[in-house]
């Protein structure tokens, strides 16, 4: 998506340890009307899904994820991440490892808000290796909806999550997909 390149080319920082801060616009500060920009353009990628719920992680994602779902005319439900499990057999749960903070956490959903009638849409900040995504597949499939598809503002393409989502046969929509980054130069995957 060329606004999106463009704005990640404009405001973007390359950080050491293959990091992209973007918090000026999409993750710490949020750009609104940009954002909204990114959720029409989820919207018709996805337009024949029948989706009947977003679900995404804390905390970067929710903020986005609210903003992709006035298109979707669906509720947002958010995977916490959990310090302590509490087991009491209403959560589902699943392991992620943070690629930024390099530690596993469990990540909970009530029971309450996603089952076998939920078409789910998946939508997060970033795709790095994949974890993240990983653990929202494995909600999904614990709870028996089916899963429509991943939607993915940054793809870090030199990095394995996107071939291993797409591998396990995902449909995964990513709108800007970043090649190769360095302190002065960043390339994009054409993709539209
Ligand atoms: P993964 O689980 O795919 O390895 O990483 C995805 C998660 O890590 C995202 O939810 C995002 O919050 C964070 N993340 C991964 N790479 C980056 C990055 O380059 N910049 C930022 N700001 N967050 C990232």
């Amino acid at each position: 998506m060329q606004l999106l390149e463009e704005r990640i080319l404009k405001d973007g920082i390359v950080k050491p340890g293959n990091v992209l801060k973007v918090d000026s616009f999409l993750n710490h500060q949020m750009d609104i009307e940009f954002i909204n920009e990114l959720g029409k353009e989820f919207k018709r990628r996805f337009a024949d899904a029948p989706i009947t719920k977003i679900l995404t992680i804390e905390a970067s994602g929710i903020g986005i994820a609210c903003l992709v779902a006035q298109y979707f005319h669906v509720p947002v439900v958010f995977a916490k991440k959990a310090q302590s499990l509490n087991l009491d057999g209403e959560m589902f749960t699943s392991k992620v490892e943070s690629f930024t903070h390099k530690k596993v956490y469990d990540v909970i959903l009530s029971k309450k808000f996603l089952g076998p009638e939920d078409h789910v849409l998946l939508i997060d900040d970033f795709l790095a290796n994949g974890c993240a995504l990983m653990g929202l597949i494995d909600i999904v499939n614990k709870s028996r909806a089916t899963l429509e598809g991943a939607g993915i503002v940054i793809e870090k393409g030199f990095q394995e999550g996107g071939k291993k989502i797409r591998d396990m046969g995902v449909r995964l929509e990513s709108l800007a997909i970043v090649d190769s980054m360095t302190d002065d130069s960043l390339t994009f995957r054409p993709n539209n």
